[in-house]
């Protein structure tokens, strides 16, 4: 499968066997490392993962600068600072009273000063900070009745660790139980077993880049001098986030390779007879970019090998007549096609705008979903069974064991991302060797797209079909409210339509948010019998009751959470009102208000956020104002809230990577992808020096599934 599947990137499973020799010290749990039992083993494990080299891949977030080593008679200029101090230790005082702290007297040669402990245990103190000794000190100045101290230090050693406690200290990211102080000493002796690997980066691109050697730039991205080493631009964090992304791409496109390697049956050609009448039956022509769409389509199912190709377009510009003209071809050939949408309600869409059409050309169209029981639904699998249907438009419920087709040639599925990998998997293994149109209204930023797919062939439409109006966006406070209201108010006495989307309460019960209902009641009062709700826990038939009649324009305002998110074409709505749209990422809010601006009449988009925002939610949402490219707001999202948000988290068969960040190593995707591809086309089995090399890449970031098929290879 070309799609990313999480295994490959953070396998529920490890196995720590059949890694090459040199690999194999750092494949060691943690607790080989000295001072690490089984307790801290596991706590520590939680924070980094299982391996040693889990521990280099844990990169220090922050730095604290413990260099600072004044004299007693000076910490009133360290006030809040923290310090590295050698000092005597004169007495112990125990707290006279109890929630007093205890506390240790300790000198220099200029004055006094006291360690502070809270808690704790007398016999501890005595034996850490014996009286007379001298001791290295370090940790934040604080000042009680003029006295200084330091309460709790962060490092209590002795005058030869000096050296070790005084400099820039790495902060980890640390869970529950786990200290910086032991996260730094388990980094520190895990980069001591650091082999020194052969390099399996082109020697000359390293060069050029002035990067560092694999194990030097682990060793300089765990000790930063300062803030500025923690950028993700460094010469050595980029090198091993390069690294990172190299060893995924490679995995990626050589388990696609595989696909590659199918043969499909491709006795019959399509003669375009079908697709002549329905492009005659369409009341308009198709946009340039749907036909070169097509051309693309076309061309890879003619093809020896399965069409694989994503069919990028942002909400709006007519995936839906493509992929029908996709499965004419595969009728045309004698195969059964079917598409799979993540709704019923997009099911149910699909099937009012396809079936029409199919049926007016002579083809048989059957749909099935979660809904159809009984006889009606024997009938139809019988139907599917005995190739008694040409085209089968469904849901989820396509994916049941007991459905099989006949002949299945093709499969479409509708807004990719809402399906797991599992489910196109299923789908696809209903037929021998079948071709694939996977269609998402997601503009995927360049580096995530590589990320996920590799360099799967895509398709864009660009272009949206002719006479779309341009959307009004406007924020405005919640406060506002009643005017928004006023205004809808206006809007329906011309018969225009209005979505009042609310933020889904379904998936997290929890959330206080100004849920569909609530807002539904308050409408209600207002508007009576013309509001309507919507929302994921109804069920399907009341759903599409409500859906049908806005359709009909016989409830003119649709309060719904984010059911309407995906492909639901009601083209006299001409308003949307999103509430709490603070809450949304920006992708998802170019998704909702995708669903406007279809119709005749100019739109408009009211962004209703809470005055108690942050300047940063507002200036976010002033985006939407500013630009309707999907893939600009996508850059935005990603730069912003990160990748999940934008492919809607969970489903999306995002890689978990540790080192690369798609926003600051953008550009190291693409140059990862062009390395991949050369090297794979000079030495597909990795058999070179450099070949050999990689295949040690491989291993480090544990990319199993694709070393083992260079093993079957
Ligand atoms: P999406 O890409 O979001 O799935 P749809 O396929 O639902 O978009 O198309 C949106 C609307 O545009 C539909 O009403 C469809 O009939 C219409 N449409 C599609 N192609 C064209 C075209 N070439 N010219 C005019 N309208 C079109
Ligand atoms: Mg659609």
């Amino acid at each position: 499968m070309y799609i990313i599947k999480p295994a490959i990137v953070k396998p529920l499973y490890r196995m720590p066997s059949v890694k090459p020799s040199l690999l194999l010290p750092i494949f060691k749990p943690l607790t080989a490392l000295q001072g690490v039992g089984p307790k801290y083993g596991k706590l520590l494990a939680n924070a980094t993962g299982d391996y040693l080299c889990d521990l280099f891949w844990h990169l220090p977030v922050d730095v604290l600068d413990r260099t600072a080593q004044p004299k007693i008679k000076d910490l009133k200029k360290f006030h809040g600072q923290t310090i590295t101090i050698s000092v005597f230790i004169s007495a112990h005082q125990k707290p006279p009273r109890k929630a007093m702290p205890y506390k240790v007297i300790a000198r220099d040669e200029t004055g006094f000063m006291e360690l502070v402990f809270f808690g704790g245990k007398e016999q501890f103190w005595l034996k850490s900070l014996p009286v007379a000794a001298e001791k290295i000190i370090s940790g934040k100045v604080d000042f009680f009745r003029d006295v200084p101290q330091i309460s709790h230090p962060d490092y209590i050693g002795n005058p030869q660790d000096l050296d070790h406690i005084k400099g820039m200290e790495p902060l980890y990211g640390l869970t529950y139980g786990v200290t910086n102080k032991f996260m730094r000493k388990a980094v520190a002796s895990a980069l001591r077993q650091a082999p020194d690997l052969p390099e399996w980066c082109d020697t000359e691109f390293i060069a050029a880049r002035q990067w560092p050697k694999w194990r030097d730039a682990l060793q300089q991205a765990h000790h930063p001098l300062s803030q500025t080493d923690l950028s993700p631009k460094t010469p050595s964090r980029m090198r091993l986030a390069y690294d990172e992304i190299l060893s995924h791409q490679l995995a990626l496109t050589l388990i696609r390779n595989i696909e590659r390697q199918k043969k499909i049956n491709r006795d019959r050609q399509p003669n375009f007879h079908l697709r002549r009448k329905l492009l005659d039956a369409l009341p308009f022509r198709l946009t340039e970019a749907q036909k070169s769409a097509m051309g693309d389509i076309d061309a890879d199912m003619a093809r020896a090998v399965p069409m694989l190709r994503l069919l990028q377009g942002d909400v709006g510009s007519g995936k839906t007549i493509v992929a029908l003209l996709a499965m004419l071809n595969a009728a045309e050939c004698g195969k059964q096609a079917a598409i799979m949408a993540p709704t019923e309600i997009l099911a149910r869409q699909h099937q009012q705008t396809i079936t029409p059409l199919a049926e007016t050309i002579g083809l048989r169209v059957a749909t099935l979903t979660a809904r159809d029981k009984g006889k009606s639904k024997a009938e139809l699998l019988r139907k599917i069974a005995a190739h008694d249907v040409d085209i089968v438009i469904g849901t989820h419920a396509l994916l049941e064991d007991k459905i099989q087709f006949k002949n299945l040639g093709l499969v479409v599925i509708d807004e990719q991302h809402r399906f797991g990998v599992e489910q196109r998997l299923r789908l696809l293994q209903k037929g021998d060797a079948v071709d694939m149109l996977v269609m998402t209204a997601t503009p995927i930023p360049r580096s995530l797209f590589l990320a996920i797919y590799g360099d799967l062939d895509t398709s864009r439409l660009m272009q949206k079909p002719p006479g779309r109006k341009p959307i009004a966006t406007r924020t405005v406070s919640v406060e506002r409210i009643d005017d928004v209201v006023a205004g809808i108010g206006r809007a329906i006495e011309e018969r225009r339509q209005i979505y009042w989307v609310c933020p889904l309460v379904a998936e997290s019960e929890v959330l206080d948010l100004a849920a569909a209902e609530d807002r539904y009641q308050q409408l209600h009062k207002i508007f009576k019998d013309k509001v309507g709700l919507v929302h994921g826990r109804m069920k399907a038939l009341d759903k599409d009751k409500i859906m049908q009649s806005f359709l009909k324009n016989e409830i003119q305002i649709l309060v719904a959470t984010t059911v309407i998110e995906v492909g639901v074409n009601v083209p006299n709505a001409s308003i949307m009102v999103i509430d709490h749209a603070e809450r949304f990422g920006l992708s998802q809010l170019h998704q909702l208000r995708g669903r406007i601006g279809r119709g005749s009449v100019e739109s408009s988009c009211i962004l209703l956020y809470q005055s108690t925002s942050s300047a940063a939610a507002k200036a976010r949402l002033n985006i939407m104002r500013e630009t309707d490219d999907g893939f600009v707001i996508a850059e935005e999202d990603l730069k912003l809230r990160g990748a999940g948000e934008i492919l809607g988290t969970r489903q999306s068969g995002l890689p978990d990577f540790k080192l690369a960040d798609f926003s600051a190593h953008q550009d190291l995707f693409k140059t990862a992808q062009k390395d991949v591809s050369l090297i794979l086309q000079n030495d597909p089995n990795l058999q070179s020096s450099r070949g050999k090399n990689l295949r040690l890449l491989l291993h480090l970031f544990d990319r199993n599934q694709a070393v083992d098929y260079l093993h079957s290879g």
